[in-house]
């Protein structure tokens, strides 16, 4: 068996990345994908083009014995695979530890088995490396690769849950929000501490309405407490990598454009026509963006 990867859930349902994830892999060998999960999304699993099989291990609380769940299954596999998100930070370091070896994360391209790319000084530059070991503990960045498509018919198999865990979950707290989720959105409104208030905030989120966006902030706005901490954007907040980036009133600072380097177009609104994210951008609006967001968001809601 080759390929090991480790479903990304996303509540009570299969995270949309899992299928970028189960493209990645795919470079590596046939896949099998592990839910620690329902049923339910174990089929999910089953229809992603690719999957050779999957593998559920369902019950309460089983998020308190991934490793344990993960561990043996690791040993029959040369490549175990999970998404560069909070779970795979989480799990795979402690895996590669007890399986003493080296892990490689944070991939954005497979050149070929063991030879890899990923980002370094805050994504200023990317190396390629190679990795020698005989079996590999990767994390790779989903919004790099593009979604395998649906129509797979892979078996499920179900297995018994592991034996208890010296770890207990005790409780597992979820942002609601009917906006879709930054780090897999097609279209991404930022914004950043240039609106000047949690009121000036709403103009962004308008216009991500407006366009069926994700919301995102810079540090700045953040800090400044205009956007909650889950909405930053960058090298200490999430990597997006979105066809189209609007940034709002943001100067394009090396920490935010580390997150926004997967983006296909970006737009910018800025009043200074030499900030760094002009100079980047496919198109720029210069102009007080108090001026041109309303504009622009009453133009999209009268199409
Ligand atoms: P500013 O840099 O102040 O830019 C404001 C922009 O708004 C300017 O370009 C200005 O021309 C424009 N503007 C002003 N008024 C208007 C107007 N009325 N209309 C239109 N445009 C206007 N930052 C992140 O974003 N993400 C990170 O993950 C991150 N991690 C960091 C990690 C470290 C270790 C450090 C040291 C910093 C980090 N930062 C991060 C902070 C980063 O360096 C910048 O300070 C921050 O991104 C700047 O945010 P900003 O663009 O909102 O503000």
């Amino acid at each position: 068996m080759s390929v090991l990867l480790l479903a990304e859930l996303d509540g009570d349902a299969l995270s949309p990345s899992t299928a970028r994830l189960v493209a990645a892999a795919s470079l590596l060998g046939p896949v099998d994908v592990l839910v620690a999960g329902s049923a339910s999304i174990a089929q999910s699993a089953a229809t992603i083009a690719g999957v050779n099989r999957v593998i559920v291990a369902g019950g309460p609380l089983l998020a308190d014995r991934l490793q344990e769940l993960l561990e043996p299954l690791a040993a029959q596999y040369q490549y175990v695979v999970a998404g560069a998100t909070t779970l795979g930070k989480d799990v795979m370091p402690r895996l590669a530890a007890r399986l003493d070896i080296q892990p490689v994360t944070d991939i954005v391209a497979i050149e070929g088995p063991g030879r890899f790319v990923r980002p370094i000084y805050a994504g200023n530059a990317l190396e390629t490396v190679t990795d020698p070991q005989s079996r590999h503990v990767l994390t790779i960045r989903a919004s790099a690769f593009r979604p395998a498509s649906g129509g797979g018919e892979a078996p499920v198999e179900i297995i018994e849950q592991p034996y208890d865990s010296a770890v207990r979950l005790i409780a597992a707290h979820r942002t609601e929000s009917d906006v879709p989720d930054l780090s897999t959105a097609q279209i991404v409104v930022g914004g950043g501490v240039s609106v000047g208030s949690v009121e000036g905030f709403k103009l962004i989120e308008r216009l991500g309405q407006s366009l069926n966006a994700a919301v995102g902030a810079t540090r700045a706005a953040v800090d400044a407490g205009y956007a909650p901490n889950d909405w930053q954007i960058g090298q200490t907040g999430k990597i997006i990598a979105p066809d189209l980036y609007v940034a709002v009133g943001i100067s394009g600072a090396l920490q935010h454009l580390a997150g926004i380097q997967g983006a296909k177009k970006i737009i910018a609104i800025n009043s200074d026509a030499e900030a760094p994210i002009v100079k980047i951008a496919d198109v720029a609006l210069i102009g007080d963006l108090f001026d041109i967001v309303p504009k622009l968001t009453a133009e999209l809601d009268a199409l």
